[in-house]
């Protein structure tokens, strides 16, 4: 479903974050070609470049910052792919996220991976040699056609229940991002039953955000395959409906019936 992928050097790698566990920030590409309608990642690098999963900019040169900065920087947990998924497709050919590993690796740094991508489980070999690393895979639904108009361009639900349960066969810690939840659409039930299956070591959940950007295309995506719930979404935007405080004790309840998976509510 790719548009234009484009080829790009970087001066830094490492970023300072401040989302809760991470020390720094790594992504290998600006721009997702998972386009997913819920995405606020464009608000966030102020993205100015077109329809957002038209174009992948690859930071071809990310690997040789990075090893410098290894050298240099406070040992601390990288999350890799805080903004855009870093096993996007464009991975299979460039291999940026890989080679970003086997350095990471190399130097002992604790990682935390988070993707919507089966194609984690080509870098088991190195996941597994990690003395502290943690994969993260998204599910906001069990149902694959409601996945495939979500998240057009990311794994099947199968694939990724599949590369859930690989990896926890080979040590590797996991857990799950169930978020954004839907509203109406996420089949809770389903979803933490599947997901209670493979056994994740804790499930993280999110609401949807409404961020800038995210109201448009969300409510776009709504009038086109759920129009009977445009009024519902109107207002859960517009504040007067507080959909999630229900749903989020209904997901709390759930996970707690299953067993081991526990429930991590995301603020
Ligand atoms: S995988 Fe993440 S970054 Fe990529 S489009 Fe989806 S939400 Fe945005």
């Amino acid at each position: 479903m790719i548009g234009v992928i484009k080829e790009i050097k970087v001066k830094t790698a490492l970023s300072l974050s401040k989302l809760p566990g991470l020390d720094y920030a790594l992504n290998p590409y600006r721009g997702c070609e998972h386009a997913c309608i819920y995405c606020y990642a464009p608000s966030v690098i102020h993205w100015d470049k077109g329809e957002w999963g038209k174009l992948v900019e690859v930071k071809v040169n990310l690997p040789r910052i990075l090893s410098k900065e290894l050298r240099l920087k406070k040992k601390g947990v990288v999350g890799l792919g805080t903004v855009t998924d870093p096993y996007q497709p464009a991975e299979k050919k460039y291999e940026i996220t890989r080679r970003c590993l086997g350095l990471l690796l190399m130097n002992d740094f604790p990682v935390c991976i988070q993707t919507k991508s089966s194609l984690v489980l080509r870098d088991i070999d190195l996941l597994k040699k990690f003395s502290n690393l943690e994969v993260g895979i998204t599910l906001t639904s069990h149902d694959d056609n409601v996945r495939q108009k979500l998240e057009p361009g990311a794994s099947s639900v199968e694939e990724r229940l599949h590369a859930l349960s690989e990896l926890s066969k080979n040590g590797i810690k996991t857990w799950v991002f169930m978020g954004p939840v839907m509203p109406y659409i996420t089949d809770v039930e389903p979803l933490i039953g599947a997901i209670s299956l493979v056994k994740p070591d804790y499930v993280l959940v999110d609401k949807l955000r409404m961020k800038e950007g995210v109201r448009d295309s969300v409510l776009g995506f709504i009038n086109e395959f759920y129009p009977l719930l445009t009024e519902k979404y109107e207002n859960i935007f517009s504040g007067e409906e507080n959909y999630f405080v229900e749903i989020l004790d209904d997901i709390k309840k759930s996970c707690e019936s299953k067993n081991g998976a526990k429930y991590i509510l995301y603020h």
